[in-house]
């Protein structure tokens, strides 16, 4: 039994409510908003981090909270987008909600101390916006280490499921549930360890990753099972599914440093699915640093089998 029950229930029931709140703002017509370093943001990713951070302050009120977005980017982005998302978060909770109350949801950070979730309110919002995928994605960390992982992927097929909502962690296992029919499943890394059948995961935006890199570690380990290209922390659901074995995230650029948030959900999943979590230097992802992994190249996520197999073909690269 993990001690971990309660986690499960809140953390799992905000991210279906954050979930449904992403589709439906998407079937009604998003616009795109830019926020610093010109990413792009939604009036969903808002209304998604209100909606989960509603319910940690509630369930966890003295665990710490790093998150991706902040109130005053939706205070610049003006008073429809403010509207809109109070509407949003109005009609996930079902009971009226007002700006002031969605301002401080959003901003809520907690206390500090041992326990910190780390929330990405939509992990891939420019899949989301392309009409591809994108996961809702909350992650705890206790004492640096990613002990639970939930994921929302309304759009992605797993496990003969169309839209779902994946769990798990190291002691948890990992599973899927269908957000339609609400079935669970348990899901487990695939046991694959000859390159020429191992599938490759790859961002779908290039400019998040080194394609030149990404294909000297196809030819020197002679992978053959072609790619997958998933946005978003999708890809960590699909190798904790076994839909594909190897998923290397080198840096653009030298001064890239990877969030936490896009990171601690899929790496506990990864865990509790039986693969394994590195950066490209073998190291274990150092969670303790702030916002960014500040002392990690890049990350390597596999089935465990490929790991060393990965990890020396990019040392002798270089
Ligand atoms: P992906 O879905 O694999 O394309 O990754 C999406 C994530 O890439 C977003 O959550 C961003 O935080 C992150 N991102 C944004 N800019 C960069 C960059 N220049 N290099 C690497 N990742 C980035
Ligand atoms: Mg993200």
């Amino acid at each position: 039994m993990t001690g971990l029950a309660a986690e499960i229930e809140v953390g799992c029931e905000a991210v279906r409510a954050a979930s449904r709140l992403c589709l439906s703002i998407a079937s009604s017509g998003i616009d795109r908003m830019e926020k610093s370093e010109r990413e792009p943001v939604t009036v969903a990713d808002f209304g998604s981090q209100a909606v989960i951070l509603r319910a940690i302050a509630a369930g966890f009120p003295d665990d710490a909270v790093r998150a991706e977005e902040g109130s005053v980017d939706l205070a610049a982005a003006g008073t429809s987008a403010v509207d809109g998302v109070t509407a949003a978060v109005t009609d996930a909770l079902g009971s009226a909600a007002t700006p002031g109350e969605v301002f401080a949801w959003i901003d809520h950070r907690g206390r500090p101390g041992s326990r910190m979730w780390a929330v990405d309110p939509i992990d891939g919002t420019k899949g989301f916006l392309r009409g591809d995928q994108f996961a809702v994605a909350i992650g705890l960390i206790d004492h640096g280490v990613p002990v639970l992982g939930i994921l929302g992927c309304p759009r992605l097929e797993l496990s003969g499921m169309q839209g779902v909502l994946v769990w798990g962690g190291p002691g948890i296992g990992a599973f899927v549930q269908s957000l339609g029919d609400g079935k669970v499943r348990r899901i487990g890394v695939s046991g694959v360890t000859d390159p020429t059948r191992a599938r490759m995961l790859g961002s779908v935006e290039a400019a998040h990753g080194d394609p030149e890199l990404l294909q000297q570690v196809v030819e020197q380990l002679g992978i053959g099972g072609g790619w997958v290209r998933i946005d978003s922390q999708a890809k960590y659901a699909a190798v904790a599914a076994g839909l594909a074995e190897v998923y290397v995230r080198p840096r653009n650029r030298e001064d890239w440093r990877e969030r936490v948030w896009d990171h601690a959900a899929g790496a506990a999943i990864v865990a509790g699915a039986g693969g394994s979590i590195t950066d490209l230097d073998g190291l274990p992802l150092d969670f303790t640093t702030g916002d960014v992994l500040d002392l990690n190249r890049g990350v390597l996520v596999s089935n465990g089998g490929l790991h060393a197999a990965v990890l020396g073909a990019l040392a002798s690269i270089g």
